[in-house]
């Protein structure tokens, strides 16, 4: 069986068939991302899905999968803003819960599929990743140099205010 990860890739892009559609469900299942839309595609017969439905639930299943690709890049704006190498990935963890992964480091959470706030999560995995690789606090308050954390859409600064919003962090000099 593909994993959770490979399907929603493949329904993603879009051209996936109703029974790649109807699989995605079952790995959600699995996860215990229960849902109308995981719970239709396994309820209905895949050969009674018709075209729209199956780009409908495609659309629905993938929702958790696209927010997740759409934070990563507001979080990898900050790390190219302050010189930091490479980029995030998602990882199949264990069971093939997702996982916001960087360089040899996986985060020690599984995202949220149902997650209110998927920039300040995977904002959240990449401070930690990205201090472990780096070996030091990141991303820094640009007036204090303390340590910041995500909150709420936030890159929060020790002393207590929002340094920037996550994805807008001021260039360093020297990065690219
Ligand atoms: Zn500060």
């Amino acid at each position: 069986m593909r994993s959770y990860l490979e399907l929603a890739r493949e329904v993603a892009a879009g051209e996936a068939s109703a029974e790649t559609v109807v699989e995605l469900a079952c790995a959600l299942a699995e996860l215990g991302w229960d849902g109308p839309a995981v719970r239709e595609a396994m309820e209905r017969r895949t050969a009674e899905l018709s075209a729209a439905d199956v780009e409908r639930l495609g659309g629905e299943l993938t929702g958790g999968y696209r927010a997740w690709l759409a934070a990563m890049e507001v979080v990898e704006r900050d790390m190219r803003a302050t010189g930091v190498p490479g980029g995030l990935r998602l990882k199949a963890f264990e069971d093939g819960e997702p996982r916001v992964a960087y360089g040899d480091r996986t985060a020690s959470w599984t995202l949220a599929f149902h997650g209110a706030d998927p920039v300040t999560e995977v904002a959240d995995a990449a401070q930690d990743m990205v201090a472990e690789e780096l070996w030091t606090a990141w991303p820094v308050c640009p007036e204090h140099g303390l340590g910041l954390h995500a909150e709420r859409g936030s890159w929060v600064c020790r002393r207590g205010h929002a340094a920037a919003p996550i994805g807008g962090l001021p260039a360093v000099e020297g990065a690219v």
